[in-house]
């Protein structure tokens, strides 16, 4: 865990610290992506079960490569009913925010006869990525498919690793009934992404690919856009708290902590104005640490990527938290409000004492699919907006076309395209019918 006081420091010594965790650094990965890229793109569902057998040592075969009926209700059997409550009601709360950010087609006409406008729609198919090599995230099943769903989107499909035996995890597949989706692919890793990407025998192709993954999952969706959308390249998470003498050092630990359990490149960083705040955060870290399932982890994550800063004034805190624009941001403060005003960029912002970072992760319904790495200075956080496309609409009547008959042919011929200035110029010619038609 690295100190600075204010002056010692700078704003810039934590930027680097955390740039060295850029996606950029993650080069030698990238031949092997492409070539499975390009296998799966050319042989598909072969070149899918070939890789699935090597990476997953699962043997997958046309007719397993779908999660059936009857390993849906298996799951169901396995799962914990208290979990499978607490999963609909976080689908619940995630569902009713979303549905906040519904957007709708829109047209204005004025006296002068014309009517424009936008015509919203939503994609006609999303494919989601679920992770589960090392861990499995029904949370991110939720998050990624419920703001499709909300946009309408029709066709939504997931894919997903699985393990030895071929099987999903249980804790996958009740998520996918519970958000609604019906089509599932026993297939992971960059394979997975091609196979949305392009479509194989058996897995259709999608618009847009969503959902995180591992280094091999990231890169096989930057290597695709362009071909399909995709959401957002997810770098390690993030945690920076502001906090000030009001502030229970044991919860600001506590929440540091559980950002830096996701792995060791993780972040978590602490910007105070109280001295005496600081010793005692960085007190409680070791002591709380030591009673963590996932305290090796934990260390290497604080060793590497942890930071605690003491700062004059919060007018400070805000200037370094704008700087390094984190994933997630936890105002504990007297007035957190007035603290949030001033913060221009984060993915998340938690207010208060008894709002913690994992509350977001699980059950209060906006998106935990957040931008990292700093990029929320021009990303924004998952949402409907992912999943709905927008077309121009157009349309003027003669007289409003007269009017602007002028200024259009000016700027055409100023373009030197001719054409484009006839286009216009034959509607208000005589009677409309030039040489070509005589
Ligand atoms: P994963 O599903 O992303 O990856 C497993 C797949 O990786 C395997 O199916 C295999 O195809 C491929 N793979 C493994 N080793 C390979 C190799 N040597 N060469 C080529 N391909 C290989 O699962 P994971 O590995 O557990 O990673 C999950 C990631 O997702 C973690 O980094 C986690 O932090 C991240 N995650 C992020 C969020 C978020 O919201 N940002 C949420 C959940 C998970």
């Amino acid at each position: 865990m690295k100190r600075f006081d204010f002056g010692q420091g700078s704003p810039i010594d934590i930027k680097k610290m955390l740039e060295a965790r850029n996606p950029a650094s993650y080069g030698q990965y990238e031949e092997q992506v492409s070539s499975i890229v390009e296998d799966v793109r050319k042989n598909g569902d072969e070149a899918v079960f070939r890789y699935t057998a090597m990476f997953d040592k699962a043997a997958i075969s046309l007719q397993t490569l779908r999660v059936t009926e009857s390993e849906m209700e298996e799951a169901f059997g396995k799962v914990d009913k208290a979990y499978v409550r607490s999963l609909e009601k976080a689908a619940a709360r995630i569902e009713a925010h979303h549905q906040k950010q519904r957007r709708y087609s829109w047209f204005d006409t004025d006296a002068h006869g014309t009517m424009l406008g936008q015509k919203v729609l939503p994609i006609e198919r999303a494919g989601v990525y679920v992770p589960g090599g090392k861990a499995v995230y029904p949370s991110s099943v939720l998050m990624n498919v419920l703001p499709a769903k909300v946009a309408g989107v029709e066709h939504i499909l997931m894919t997903t690793p699985p393990d030895a035996a071929g099987k999903v995890n249980p804790l996958t597949l009740v998520a996918a009934r519970i958000s609604g989706v019906e089509e599932i692919y026993k297939v992971g890793g960059a394979q997975a992404i091609a196979a949305m990407a392009f479509g194989t025998g058996t897995i259709p192709k999608v618009d847009k690919i969503v959902g995180p993954g591992n280094i091999y999952v990231a890169l096989a969706k930057k290597a695709v856009y362009g071909f399909v959308n995709i959401d957002s390249i997810a770098g390690p998470s993030e945690i920076l708290v502001i906090a000030d003498e009001t502030a229970n050092p044991a919860f600001v630990a506590a929440d540091m902590l559980s950002q830096a359990e996701h792995d060791e490149l993780a972040s978590a960083v602490l910007v105070t104005t109280s001295r005496e705040l600081a010793d005692q955060v960085e007190r409680e870290l070791k002591g709380q640490t030591s009673r963590l399932s996932r305290s090796a982890i934990i260390e290497a994550s604080l060793e590497n990527y942890g930071a605690i800063v003491v700062v004059g004034t919060l007018e400070e805190a805000i200037a370094i938290t704008n700087e390094i624009a984190p994933e997630h941001l936890e105002i504990c403060t007297r007035d957190p409000f007035e603290v949030m005003n001033k913060v221009r960029n984060a993915g998340a912002i938690f207010l208060g004492n008894f709002s913690p970072e994992p509350l977001g992760d699980y059950m209060a319904g906006p998106n935990h699919v957040l931008p990292t790495n700093a990029t929320s200075r021009f990303f924004s956080p998952l949402s409907v907006d992912d999943f709905i496309k927008k077309t121009s609409i157009i349309h003027f009547n003669e007289a409003a076309l007269k009017e602007l008959e002028e200024d259009i042919i000016r700027l055409a011929e100023g373009e030197e395209l001719t054409a484009h200035a006839q286009a216009v110029r034959i509607r208000f010619a005589g009677d409309g019918v030039t040489g070509g038609t005589k």
